[in-house]
């Protein structure tokens, strides 16, 4: 399939040549000076990174093709509680009004092996919204913009300039986690956001549009733990000491199509493929903070913010590739330096049991510095 895109890319541009010799010399280099040809961008990844950039791009009149491997709706093992989302990247790639009437969180109750333990705000609310509805909303804003899409097109292309792996997780052997979503249908909740902590885990609960409410808990990884597909969460949920919310859990009504799991993926810095130091990286490919922080999807719509220039100066010819990807990788990394660095130092107060003692004793205190991990999580 990408062989035969690029075979007729080829085709194209020999006729454009051949057309083009019929010009006056002297037409054509006006023409050019006029109408500057553009690169065109291959992203590889139809996530929020990868839709994201590809509609800033867009906007911006720059050729973009995008490559998904999967199809538009469906469902992602996520949260789906957008925290912290810099209303100036979004209003930069053009998608300022994506939220739009999506439920908003802010009041958060915290249960520590089944009880609850405190109760805490957000300082600034947080939006409630499915994957299923949001990559879709995106990826028609794409196409609506004059953006190339495959789908169902696994990329598997030789390494050139002018590609954006927007990838999601770098599958890593050896992971300790298992991340596990679904939805439950009229399911009521006693905060906007209920956080439960369990043994080596955590799972929160919180509304998205159409009544629904999203399950979504990250655990240690147990090979004992054998069930369907639908009886996953629940199993996990007992096997990590939190019998009475597996309860709740198993006998709720779901969605069976948004039960979903994934494992092999590692929290932090993802790696480099050997070899391959030439790939711009944006999104999970790139970095991927603890899932409690509720800003993975902002910082992917961040990541793609911050390529959109650098891309558009490339695509003008105005940037060598070289630089464009060390401009971002650069930017990225100050950008996110600091979120990253504060979510592997939380991450074991809700996954390792002393810890989380402590927190939930500093919680019940009220002692924990919400606003200052809030904000150093942004
Ligand atoms: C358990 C869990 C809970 C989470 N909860 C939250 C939350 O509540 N709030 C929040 O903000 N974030 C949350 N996150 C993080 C959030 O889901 C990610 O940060 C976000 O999805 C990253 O977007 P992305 O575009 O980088 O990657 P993805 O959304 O993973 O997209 C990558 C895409 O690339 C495609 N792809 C991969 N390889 C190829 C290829 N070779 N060719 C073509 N296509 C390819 C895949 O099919 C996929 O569609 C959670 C993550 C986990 C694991």
């Amino acid at each position: 399939m990408i062989r035969a895109v690029l075979c007729l890319e080829q085709t194209i541009t020999a006729k454009v040549f051949f057309s083009r010799s019929k010009l006056s010399l002297r037409f054509w280099s006006l023409f050019r000076i006029l109408t500057p040809l553009k690169k065109k961008v291959t992203i590889i990844g139809g996530g929020l990174a990868g839709i994201s950039l590809g509609i800033g791009l867009r906007k911006r009149g720059i050729p973009v093709r995008l490559f998904e491997a999967g199809q538009y709706p469906r469902h992602r093992v996520c949260g789906e509680f957008i925290s912290g989302v810099s209303e100036k990247s979004l209003r930069f790639i053009g998608i300022e009004d994506v939220f739009d009437g999506m439920p908003r969180h802010r009041s958060t109750a915290w249960y520590y092996q089944g009880e609850k333990a405190f109760e805490s705000a957000l300082p600034t609310p947080a939006v409630g919204v499915s994957r299923y509805k949001l990559d879709k909303d995106l990826i028609d804003r794409f196409e609506a913009a004059g953006g190339e899409l495959f789908t169902g097109t696994r990329f598997t292309g030789d390494l050139e300039s002018g590609q954006v792996y927007a990838t999601g997780r770098a599958r890593q052997k050896g992971s300790q986690w298992i991340g596990i979503k679904c939805h439950l249908l009229d399911f009521p909740l006693e905060a906007d956001l209920e956080m439960h902590v369990g043994e080596g885990s955590y799972l929160g609960l919180s509304a998205v549009e159409d009544n629904r409410v999203d399950a979504c808990g990250l655990f240690t990884l147990k090979p004992e733990v054998k069930a369907p597909r639908l009886e996953l969460m629940s199993s996990y949920l007992e096997a990590c000491g939190l019998g009475q919310l597996a309860e709740r859990v198993r006998t709720a009504r779901k969605d069976e199509s948004s039960c979903l799991g994934v494992n092999a993926f590692e929290l932090g810095w993802q790696p480099e493929v050997p070899g391959e130091s030439d790939r711009l990286r944006i999104g999970d490919r790139f970095a991927i903070i603890g899932p409690f922080s509720g800003n993975g999807m902002s910082m992917a719509f961040e990541g793609a913010a911050t390529a959109i220039e650098p891309l558009e100066a490339w695509s003008k010819g105005d940037l060598e590739w070289k630089h464009c990807r060390e401009i971002v990788d650069r930017k990225l990394k100050k950008l996110f330096r600091r979120r990253i660095a504060v979510s592997n130092l939380i991450h074991p107060f809700l996954t390792k049991k002393h810890k989380q003692k402590l927190l939930v004793t500093m919680g019940k205190m009220q002692i924990i510095p919400y606003a200052s991990l809030f904000r150093a999580l942004r």
